[in-house]
Formats: structure tokens, sequence, C-alpha cells
């Protein structure tokens, strides 16, 4: 593609006005488009609206599985055979020393999970409760996660100090069928809906990879850019053994990042997370992906585990990001353990050849 293409979707998305549905289609599909030049493009739009800070975040299961849901994706769906360790609401105790562990690690916001299709009224007066606790603690943003939230319920959590409220769409309306049965996606844009009304920062994203095309990207890219959603974790599916989705759609490092270019162009001044799936499937292209998305998740996912602190931390400090935290990336680094580079649990470490490696035709 020529450079007044790139040109013309950054002057676009920098004036906050809409791109074209050929243009995305063109970085999600065309092999005419230039990785280094798209990802440079999308930088130019990452730096005005959000500079060069990277903000971590760290998921906090605070009850996991058991859920009455039958989302396909999902490790803790009521029909899926992952063997995960299930438990109710976890204690005051731990929630709290677990916050105060996000807070060290460097967390700029903790987020609370709960799985189930929705809360209970003593599980929002305890969740009421459990947010003015940390807020008065701890400098952290608070994000909860709690299925479908009604518009009354939004008021209580947004009145508790809560700053923002996650419920993902995952898919497209149009594929959402395909993912879900025992809730829509209308129920889904119900509960944005239930936080705009109060004021609460929207955070609401995307599992890619669960057989979509570029006709459901865009469409995901721009319902969410319609219902003002401050922060889109962009998962790229990870297929754990014993959910019902098991589709393979080939995810190449290359294609990740045309999907993150056009979230940031069609959503500008989003906070676009880098999900689940970035080890995985971004492999040794990851740190490409901070120069057009402005936020991950440490720590691992819902199920699933991701990379270490210091390797994670030391990737934002080499490709040269500043973290959104009281603390700097060198702080945080040296408070890690530093890798013994010949007996390090790292993957950096460094190996002796061997007698093999130095004679290999015997
Ligand atoms: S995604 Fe949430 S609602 Fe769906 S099955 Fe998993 S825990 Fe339940």
């Amino acid at each position: 593609m020529n450079k007044p293409f790139y040109d013309n979707i950054v002057s676009r998305a920098l004036q906050e006005r809409s791109c074209s549905e050929n243009d995305m289609f063109d970085i999600l599909q065309n092999p005419e488009i230039d990785l280094l030049t798209l990802v440079h493009a999308a930088y130019q739009v990452r730096k005005r609206f959000t500079g060069k800070t990277v903000s971590i975040h760290i998921i906090n299961n605070v009850q996991n599985g058991l859920c009455s849901e039958d989302c396909g994706y999902c490790a803790q769906s009521k029909n899926s055979q992952v063997p995960i360790e299930t438990y109710g609401m976890k204690s005051e105790e731990e929630i709290m020393e677990e916050a105060k562990q996000a807070y060290e690690k460097g967390a700029f916001r903790y987020c609370m999970v709960f799985s189930g299709r929705k809360p209970s009224s003593e599980r929002i007066r305890q969740l009421t409760h459990i947010i003015r606790k940390i807020k008065k603690q701890y400098p952290l943003e608070v994000c909860v996660s709690a299925g479908i939230i009604r518009d009354h319920e939004a008021k209580i959590l947004k009145e508790a100090g809560l700053d923002r409220l996650n419920h993902n769409i995952n898919t497209s309306e149009t594929m959402y069928k395909t993912i879900c049965q025992s809730h829509t996606f209308t129920d889904r844009l119900n509960t944005l809906k239930a936080a705009r009304n109060h004021q609460l920062q929207i955070c609401s994203g995307v599992i890619i990879g669960m057989g979509e095309g570029a006709p459901d990207i865009y469409q995901m890219a721009n319902i969410l850019h319609e219902y003002h959603v401050t922060s889109i974790p962009v998962n790229f599916f990870i297929p754990i053994p014993g959910t019902a989705i098991q589709y393979q759609q080939p995810l190449t490092p290359e294609y990740c990042l045309r999907v993150l270019a056009v979230f940031r162009f069609l959503n500008p001044r989003a906070e676009i997370r880098v999900a689940a799936g970035r080890e995985l499937y971004l492999r040794d292209l990851e740190p490409f992906a901070f120069y057009i998305a402005n936020s991950l998740f440490m720590d691992g996912y819902l199920n699933t585990k991701g990379s270490s602190h210091y390797k994670t931390l030391q990737m934002l400090r080499d490709a040269g990001f500043q973290i959104q935290s009281e603390f700097s990336l060198d702080e945080l680094l040296m408070r890690e353990k530093k890798p013994d580079l010949l007996n390090s649990p790292y993957d950096k470490k460094i190996k002796l050849k061997g007698k093999k490696d130095l004679h290999p035709s015997l």
C-alpha cells in the first residue's frame, strides 16, 4: 500500500473521524500491507492520545467456576470439562492481601472477576464494602467484572467508588449465538448501557480467533466506539482442551498486530489492552504490540498463565516504555530476583554448548 493510504487513516484517526470499512478490511487482509509502516501509523495515533506509557492490570479471580452460563470459550462455563479449581467468593482478607500485592507489583488497576450470570443483591453489598476498603487503603483503580449488571446496581457500585465496570462483548452480534446461547448480545449491551448511565468507565473487550471474519472485527471495533468504551481488552483465543469451542484459527503475530491496529484506528483514545494469548501468538513480535496498544495484563488471564513479571517488565523496559504506576520500571525490576544467567528459570538464560553442539557430526 502506498504512503497516502496510511497517511489518510492516521489523519482521520487523529481527528477522531471514522475510518472506512474498506480501509480496515485492507489492514486485516491485504497482503500489500507493510507491517512496519502499519505499526508506525498506529503508533502515531497511540502516542498522540496515550503517550508512551503502558498500564499494567492484574486480574484476580475472586470467584472461579460454577457458572450457569454456556459461553463456549470459557473454562468456567457449565459445559466445560476443564479441570479448574472452583470456589465461591474469596474471603475479605484474601482479596485485600491480593490487592496489596497487585499494588506492590506496579499494577495501576486491580480487576476483580466473578464467574456467574449476574450478582445477587448480597454480592452487590459485599462488593461495595470491599471496593470502599481497597480505595481507602491503596491508590489503585478498581475494576469489577461480575456478569450482567442492572441500572440500579451500576448506581450502587459507582457510589461505592468503583472506577470501571468490565463486561466483554467478546464477538460480533452476528457471531454471538455461535459462542453462547444462555444470554444474548443485547444482554451484554444492556450492561454497558447501565455502566454508561452512571458514569462508570466501561471496559469491554473481544476475543479474536473464534471463526470471525473481517466484517465481524469491524463491527466489534465500531460498537465499542459507539458505546464510548474507555478500555478494550483484545484477547486472542486460547482453545483450552475441555471447552466447547475448539476451532483453531491460525493466528500469526502479524495478523494479531493488524487486528490491534484496527481497534486503535477506530478507537483512537481508548486504552487498548493486549490481553490473553499475548505470549502465545505474538511471540517475538510482542514488543511491537505496545506501539499500538497501551495496556497489558500481567500474571496471566482468566484461566491461563502468562509470562513472568520479570519478563513482562523487562520487555517494556527494553522497548522504551514507561508504566502508569507510582513505581518506575527500574524500581520494579530491581525488586524482582535478577536472573542467574547460567541457571535461570527465565527462557533467555545463557546456555553453554555441550559435547553434541561442539561435535555435531559425531
Ligand atoms: S465468560 Fe463469564 S458468564 Fe460466560 S461462562 Fe465464563 S464465567 Fe460464566
